[in-house]
Formats: C-alpha cells, sequence, structure tokens
C-alpha cells in the first residue's frame, strides 16, 4: 500500500483502531487453513460509516480490502494474500436487538454464534445454524461461508437463516438487501446472493437473523458399529423410518483409533465405527423418537449403545466427536482437511471410494462428519517432510474432489473455496456459470479490490 493511503486511513480511524505494526499485522495472517500471508496494515471498524470511507478510499487509491471475523476458516477466505487491510470484525460485535414476538434478531457481523445463543437464550429462542467452531467463529463469517455444521440435517444451514443485510459494497454504498421480514420476493434475492460470497462481493455491517424457539427436550444416542457400511445403511434406515434427528454424525474407524489413543473414551476396541444421533422437540416426541431409533441401530447391529439425556451426559459424547480433530494433529503432522458433500444415498459408494484412493496412492485418509446431510470430512494426512507423500496427498484430494463430483455431490459443502479450492471450481461448475459468476463479482467490484484471489483462478493465470 502507498505511503498516501496509510495516511488517509489513520484519519478514518482513533490510533487504538489502526494498526501497521509487525505483531499486529502476524494476528490476521492466518486462519484454520494454516497458510500465511501479510497485510500492509489491519483496522478494527465499529461502524457501518468507517467501513464505508475504507472502502471509497481503497477504491479511490486502489488497495486491496479483507473482511476478517474470527480467522477460523479452512479456506484461506479471511487472508489478505495480496497484501492491503484486513478489516476485522472483532470490534463490532453488538447484539442490536432481540425481537423475539418477530421470531428475529439484528446483530452485528463480529459478534461470535456462542455470544449470540446466550444473548438469545432468555428471550426462548435459538439461531440453528451450528459449526463445531461456535465458540469463537463469528456470524459475519458464518454468513460470508453459508456455515452448516452438526445440526444442518434438521435446520438446515446458515442460508436458511438470513433475512436480510446491511451491506458496504467496494464503492463504499451502503445497501440494506431484503426487508426485516419472514416473507418478501421483491425483487431479486440479493440476501441469498450474498450468503456464501466469502466476502468478494460486499461487506456486512447489519445481519438479521431469523430465530426459532429452544426445543423443549434434547437427547442424543451414540452407537458403535462393525464398520463404515453398517453405519451408513443404519443412518438412512433411520432417515428413512421418518425419524429427523438434528444431528448425525458419522466417525470412521480411523477417527475412532485416533481418538482413543488422545483420550480414553471407553470406546470398544472392536469398534469399525461409530453414528452419534441428537434429538430434540416436545419431550415426548423426542423420548419416542430416540426410542425407535434405538430400535433402528439394534436391527444393525449397534453395540454399546448409550443414551445421554442432562446437558453433563449430552456433553460427553459430543467431547468424543470434537476431540477428532485435535487428535488428528497427532497422528500426523499435516491434515488437508477437505469438506466434500455426496447425495446421502450415495456415501457407501465415497467412503468406498476414498478407502480405494487411500490404498491406490498409499496415504492415510480417515473420515467422519455430517452423515445426515451426505457432508463428510475427508482427512488426507500426511507428512510434508516428505515430499513424495506430500505429493500423493494433494493427488489423493484430487481425486476425492473428482468422486464427490462423480457421485452428483460437491467439492465443498460448507468451508468455501477461498484461495485453497480455485482450480478445483471447474470440476463441479459448467464454463457458462463460471463466467455467470465472475460476471456477477465485476459487477459488484469492477476494480477488484475486495477479497481479491478467492473463489476464482486468475484470469490469465
Ligand atoms: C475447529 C473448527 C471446526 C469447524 N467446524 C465447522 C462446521 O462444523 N461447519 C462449518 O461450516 N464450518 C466449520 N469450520 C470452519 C469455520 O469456522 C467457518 O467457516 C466459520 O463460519 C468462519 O467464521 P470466522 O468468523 O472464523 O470467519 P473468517 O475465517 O475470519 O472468514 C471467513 C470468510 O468470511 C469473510 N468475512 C468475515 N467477516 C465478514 C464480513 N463482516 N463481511 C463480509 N465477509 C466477511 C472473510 O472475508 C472470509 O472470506 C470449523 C473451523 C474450525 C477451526
Amino acid at each position: 500500500m502507498r505511503k498516501q493511503a496509510i495516511d488517509k486511513l489513520r484519519s478514518v480511524f482513533p490510533p487504538q483502531r489502526f494498526s501497521t505494526s509487525p505483531e499486529d499485522l502476524i494476528t490476521c495472517s492466518y486462519d484454520a487453513s494454516r497458510q500465511e500471508f501479510r497485510a500492509d496494515a489491519v483496522a478494527w471498524p465499529q461502524t457501518t460509516d468507517e467501513v464505508s470511507e475504507v472502502m471509497r478510499l481503497a477504491s479511490l487509491e486502489g488497495f486491496a480490502v479483507y473482511p476478517r471475523g474470527a480467522g477460523s476458516g479452512m479456506s484461506g477466505g479471511a487472508l489478505p494474500v495480496r497484501g492491503g487491510l484486513v478489516l476485522d470484525f472483532c470490534k463490532m460485535n453488538r447484539l442490536i436487538e432481540s425481537r423475539p414476538e418477530d421470531r428475529l434478531a439484528v446483530c452485528e457481523p463480529g459478534i461470535t454464534l456462542g455470544e449470540l445463543q446466550k444473548w438469545l437464550k432468555p428471550d426462548g429462542v435459538f439461531f440453528p445454524p451450528d459449526p463445531a467452531s461456535h465458540d469463537f467463529s463469528t456470524l459475519g463469517g458464518a454468513v460470508a461461508e453459508c456455515a452448516g455444521g452438526l445440526r444442518a440435517v434438521k435446520y438446515g444451514v446458515t442460508r436458511d437463516y438470513i433475512v436480510s443485510i446491511e451491506a458496504v459494497l467496494p464503492s463504499g454504498e451502503i445497501i440494506e438487501t431484503g426487508r426485516t421480514v419472514l416473507k418478501s420476493v421483491a425483487g431479486y434475492d440479493i440476501t441469498r446472493l450474498l450468503v456464501g460470497s466469502e466476502g468478494t462481493l460486499a461487506i456486512f455491517t447489519k445481519i438479521a437473523v431469523r430465530v426459532l424457539p429452544i426445543p423443549e427436550k434434547v437427547i442424543a444416542l451414540l452407537g458403535y458399529f462393525a464398520g463404515d457400511d453398517t453405519a451408513v445403511k443404519c443412518a438412512q434406515s433411520i432417515l428413512a423410518s421418518r425419524i429427523l434427528p438434528r444431528a448425525m454424525e458419522f466417525m470412521d474407524r480411523g477417527s475412532l483409533e485416533c481418538v482413543s489413543r488422545y483420550r480414553d473414551f471407553g470406546i470398544p476396541g472392536e469398534a469399525g465405527s461409530a453414528l452419534l444421533l441428537e434429538f430434540d422437540g416436545a419431550a415426548s416426541a423426542v423420548a419416542d423418537e430416540a426410542e425407535r431409533c434405538e430400535d433402528v441401530m439394534s436391527k444393525h447391529g449397534a453395540s454399546n449403545v448409550r443414551r445421554a439425556e442432562s446437558d453433563e451426559e449430552r456433553e460427553e459424547l459430543w467431547t468424543l466427536r470434537r476431540s477428532i480433530s485435535p487428535a488428528l494433529f497427532r497422528h500426523a503432522p499435516i491434515k488437508l482437511n477437505e469438506d466434500v458433500c455426496v447425495p446421502i444415498s450415495r456415501l457407501s459408494e465415497a467412503l468406498a471410494g476414498f478407502r480405494s484412493i487411500s490404498e491406490r496412492l498409499s496415504v492415510d485418509i480417515i473420515n467422519f462428519g455430517h452423515a445426515g446431510d451426505g457432508n463428510i470430512h475427508v482427512n488426507v494426512m500426511v507428512d510434508e517432510r516428505d515430499p513424495d507423500e506430500l505429493r500423493r496427498g494433494h493427488e489423493a484430494v484430487r481425486q476425492v474432489y473428482e468422486a464427490a463430483v462423480r457421485l452428483g455431490g460437491s467439492i465443498s459443502g460448507e468451508h468455501g473455496i477461498g484461495n485453497v479450492k480455485t482450480g478445483f471450481l471447474s470440476l463441479e461448475l459448467s464454463p457458462v456459470e463460471l463466467e455467470l459468476m465472475r460476471s456477477l463479482k465485476k459487477v459488484f467490484d469492477p476494480k477488484g479490490i475486495l477479497n481479491p484471489g478467492k473463489i476464482f483462478v486468475e484470469e490469465g493465470s
């Protein structure tokens, strides 16, 4: 960035909310994709007008701007890959209003999803999207990535709960998409276009979300199976029995072995896979669903089935699921964490395909994830000190994407394209769709100053 641009930015923010110091630049130089890129400056906006002023300057001076939430993104979406200014929203994090009578809440983008739930609880409502990162990831990040998570099987994903967005365009103009009502079909749905846009079309400064009543009762069930196939068939039978769990998590043998080495969860040594399910709703209905589900599980040979009703018991079961990620890091220095999504009916084929990729390329692949919506986290485990293993790992990732697309699925169920999957988007999208998307980007951002280097392969490269 030119000195003149930095000087002008200093006049927009008080000194404690603008920095070019190496310490501050390092803190916003990485995310959960484990890449690192250094910005020229970072600012912590607190008002829509500040964001608008920044974009007017960026448009005039031609520097790049990268919106950032908590930096928990898995695809490099918030990284300043071309240098420029990071706008970190952690200080723009208020719940503006809770309107339970309208089934709505209005928030600033930097609020974490965990804080949002805490704020909403006294009003008896909750925000259903539930990425496993909810304790620290922000609402702005969830909207930009269209985060999915654990409850998507019943409640859907972030896009299903965003009612209206106040956003600053790359030109600095401020728009408010839709109305803060639960139904509106006036014109094109720009709100939906912005959800999942990965910070490339506009910067969100205020978000109205739909909320639902907190369910009366929650029950969790955990059961172990002989292998991938039996667990998947059981999951499919449960869904076919007109039972709708709010969560349906699958863990393969590799995940269970890693977790057992990490902590003693009492996982039976012979377990070849596991399903963790959760039901919510009216107390009598939930008890009935859980009971019917236990029957289906036992028909599919589930062993050591545990039923958890209190918050503490349920938390214990979820700790097992949440421990997989940290446990995998102890298994190999690098996990190439992919999040493909396939039709639920083709899960068994997908898992068999991933196993054969693993055998063919001699790389360890460990699978777990959201079986209820076909979104599997495929972890290709590699040691980067072995260049050939690293190369085979990346080849395995390509083949995993190809397999998912062949089965009618997607290369990313919830983590987004960012800068890590740009080269693979054409596996899934036709040239016409890609061109339409590029054209939309140009309409919003003709100068290419907002979050450049994301989603699309740069023209000419
Ligand atoms: C342990 C762990 C578990 C996870 N589990 C899940 C899961 O279950 N489901 C799931 O979907 N994801 C999951 N994720 C991925 C990640 O947490 C989500 O993508 C999350 O929504 C990112 O939020 P963030 O605040 O960290 O955003 P960041 O990583 O900071 O940014 C993500 C994107 O949002 C954009 N952005 C941020 N704020 C704004 C704004 N105000 N306006 C416009 N664009 C903005 C950024 O430019 C970037 O493109 C997990 C990550 C971790 C580390």
